[in-house]
């Protein structure tokens, strides 16, 4: 079994443990997942000599849930942990494999902050960790103003901040770092930025931050408006979810993915494991209506890029292609589509 495929089912099962509350347990998983995507190890000689235990963090249980994954491709617990806490997706035959993302097409995250707004690198190092994992683009989308706690960038920070990104753009040889933003969505469904910052930008996500608990009604209509807005490109972790944690926003999903759907916005499946939003079951409903997908690892420091590769399994359960997940466009065909 590859370090990919082994991570996957690792990924899934941390999701699954989260889920249902057992934030410890998914974290002693995700951490596994993380390394042998990383390091790569050759599971299958491990196995024969019984020796899973020796990887880092690999417990008498961990282990004994690779091994049966190594051995059968599948495993009791994951089937337990899917039966319990995922069952609609039990009939979803996946189209996506599983192999290294670049391999598979893979072609840039838009999704990522700097030391900017509240993120712990700098742009040109998260652009050469991004080169590093052989990605042709990587957009950086700091945060907007309003939450005071992550030092967002107002127009004139963002216009300081694209002089940055034109010389650190002269300095990258084959990655091109776009310039975007995460931009909250207000209550009323305006976006925390003027129209004129967000016109001179690669890229605009709008996020829902605060006041998840919006009534649905009013929720709907705050989420239908910023699909609305000509300026915007992506809709960023569309429920806000932390799951274990914290319950996301509720609304007419239907309704906003079909407005989505509509004006050509994409829908994003942030792939930091603490988030998984979409999640599997709503990214199913979303690429039914004919929505474009995002799958972004929300990094917050080179490392972070990783999250693509722990969330890769999302889209597999979730059923879609790569045709449907705009990563996979070229940096020319993806300018078009954000015109
Ligand atoms: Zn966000
Ligand atoms: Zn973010």
């Amino acid at each position: 079994m590859s370090p990919d495929q082994a991570a996957a089912y690792l990924a899934e099962i941390a999701y699954l443990l989260r889920h249902k509350g057992d934030a410890y347990r998914a974290r002693a998983f995700t951490k596994v997942a993380s390394l042998l995507l990383r390091d790569r190890p050759d599971l299958d000689a491990m196995a024969r000599a019984g020796e899973l235990q020796r990887l880092e963090g690999v417990g008498a249980g961990i282990a004994r849930t690779l091994a049966e994954l190594i051995e059968t491709d599948r495993s009791d617990y994951l089937d337990r942990l899917r039966e319990e806490q995922a069952p609609e997706l039990a009939a979803v035959e996946p189209v996506l494999e599983i192999s290294p993302l670049v391999d598979m097409g893979y072609r840039g995250d838009l999704h990522s902050h700097t030391d900017w707004s509240d993120g712990r690198a700098t742009v040109l190092e998260m652009a050469r960790a991004a080169q590093a994992r052989g990605y042709e683009y990587l957009a950086i989308t700091d945060h907007s103003p309003r939450i005071t706690v992550v030092n967002g960038l107002g127009p004139e920070r963002l216009a300081a901040q694209r002089r940055l990104i034109d010389q650190a753009n002269r300095e990258m040889d084959r990655l091109t770092i776009l310039q975007g933003v995460e931009v909250d969505i207000n209550e009323d469904g305006s976006l925390d930025e003027p129209d004129e910052a967000l016109a001179s930008l690669d890229l605009v996500i709008a996020s829902p931050h605060v006041k998840l608990r919006m009534e649905p009604a009013a929720m709907t209509e705050r989420m239908l408006r910023a699909v609305e807005n000509p300026h915007v490109d992506v809709i960023g972790h569309p429920t806000g979810r932390r799951p274990g944690s914290r319950e996301g926003a509720s609304y007419d999903f239907e309704a906003v993915f079909r407005a989505a759907a509509e004006r050509g916005v994409v829908l994003e499946m942030d792939c930091d494991p603490a988030r998984m939003d979409l999640s599997p079951e709503l990214a199913r409903l979303a690429a039914s209506l004919g929505c474009r997908l995002g799958l972004d690892s929300d990094a917050h420091a080179p490392d972070q890029l990783i999250y693509v590769d722990l969330g890769l399994w999302t889209a597999r359960r979730a059923g879609i292609s790569s045709d449907r997940i705009v990563n996979w466009l070229a940096l020319s065909e993806l300018r078009e589509v954000f015109g």
